[in-house]
């Protein structure tokens, strides 16, 4: 794939919704650009296993190549009597990020209906009640509706729909940049996709199987179907990362827009295998690929599950993301290739007797 291939993908991805527990839409979005050479399985849940299809697969350790298809979103709890709705957060979100934002709503019949989260205009509000925090309890979609019965019965819209925000992927070819909803984790699923294009005509001394998990934003639930089912001796956890650079001083920075790859050391779930580690900052200084390392006071990631499973060596690559969990992040493309590639020369570079000293 090149470039506009990449980006095409990307778009996609970033478009395609499906916030955890509603991942169809990535999955169709996977099997387009599933690369050459290689099927998908996926299951109930979406969990979606890739596997090259003329590679001997069993006499080598096997790689498991994780990113997470979910990204946060909202599911209906209830239509109020005046037909607004009220809702839930899936995943991670700051109140204060979702008010008078555009979301869409996939109603019974398969329909996305677009509506706002609702606020009070400034010109009824108190003084006092401009002071306030903002709580999820408190907030209600309007999907310009006046009556219960209109949301649930013309509109089809009822407890249990799945919610996104309404954003259009875009590239802005000056700066570098994507902007765009949902790269935690599509950007890390791209990144898959890209990585096992790459190595599709190579020899390789690890069986490699990608798996694309559902349901990480609540939990990290289908990492814990995937490692499972494929049983790896080895992990690579991919994920779009929270970048921290417009708001941390330089000297504590560790993961920045267009710095290159992260290698996360740490986070509250995972302690990324020192030996692996190393060997990956190898690679990229083998390559002359800039890169971040990171320990982090919060967060966690699919790595976590691949890790535990049965203490195999796991490392957790991230590509820099700007304002995760809202409706606009910023990805720059470099980053993206940078990661793809890195990902490229540590997959190549894996046999039994490295894996066996890590
Ligand atoms: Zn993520």
């Amino acid at each position: 794939m090149d470039k506009q291939e990449h980006l095409k993908m990307i778009e996609q991805l970033s478009n395609a919704n499906g916030p955890s527990g509603f991942e169809h839409e990535v999955v169709e979005v996977v099997k387009k650009y599933l690369p050459t050479k290689t099927t998908a399985m996926s299951d109930a849940m979406c969990n979606t296993i890739i596997r090259y299809q003329n590679k001997a697969q069993g006499n080598q350790p096997t790689l498991l190549l994780d990113a997470h298809l979910d990204a946060v979103g909202f599911i209906v709890q209830a239509v109020k009597p005046n037909g607004t709705i009220k809702f839930v957060p899936l995943g991670g979100w700051v109140p204060a990020n979702v008010t008078a934002e555009k979301v869409r709503i996939k109603n019974r019949a398969g329909q996305w209906i677009t509506g706002v989260v609702a606020t009070k205009p400034p010109h009824f509000m108190t003084a006092e009640e401009r002071q306030q925090p903002i709580t999820f309890e408190n907030l209600v979609i309007d999907v310009g509706s006046i009556s219960a019965v209109e949301t649930t019965e013309k509109l089809q819209i009822d407890t249990g729909c799945p919610i996104v925000p309404d954003v259009q992927w875009q590239y802005f070819a000056d700066r570098d940049l994507m902007l765009g909803k949902a790269f935690d984790n599509r950007i890390g699923t791209a990144a898959v996709l890209a990585v096992i294009d790459e190595l599709k005509d190579e020899q390789l001394a690890v069986d490699l199987v990608g798996a694309l998990a559902a349901q990480e934003e609540v939990g990290c639930r289908g990492v814990k179907v995937t490692v499972r089912q494929i049983k790896p001796q080895i992990a690579i956890c991919v994920e779009g990362c929270p970048a921290d650079d417009t708001f941390t001083p330089a000297w504590l920075s560790q993961t920045g827009f267009k710095r290159g790859p992260m290698l996360r050391d740490m986070d509250t779930s995972f302690i990324a295998t020192p030996k692996f580690q190393a060997f990956a900052v190898q690679q990229a200084e083998s390559l002359g690929i800039p890169f971040t390392r990171a320990v982090r006071t919060g967060g966690g990631i699919d790595g976590s599950e691949l890790l535990y499973y049965q203490g195999i060596p796991t490392i957790c690559v991230g590509i820099p993301v700007r304002y995760e969990h809202t409706h606009y992040g910023m990805v720059a493309y470099q980053d993206f290739i940078k990661t793809v590639k890195l990902l490229k020369q540590i997959i190549l570079k894996l046999d039994a007797a490295t894996i066996a000293e890590f």
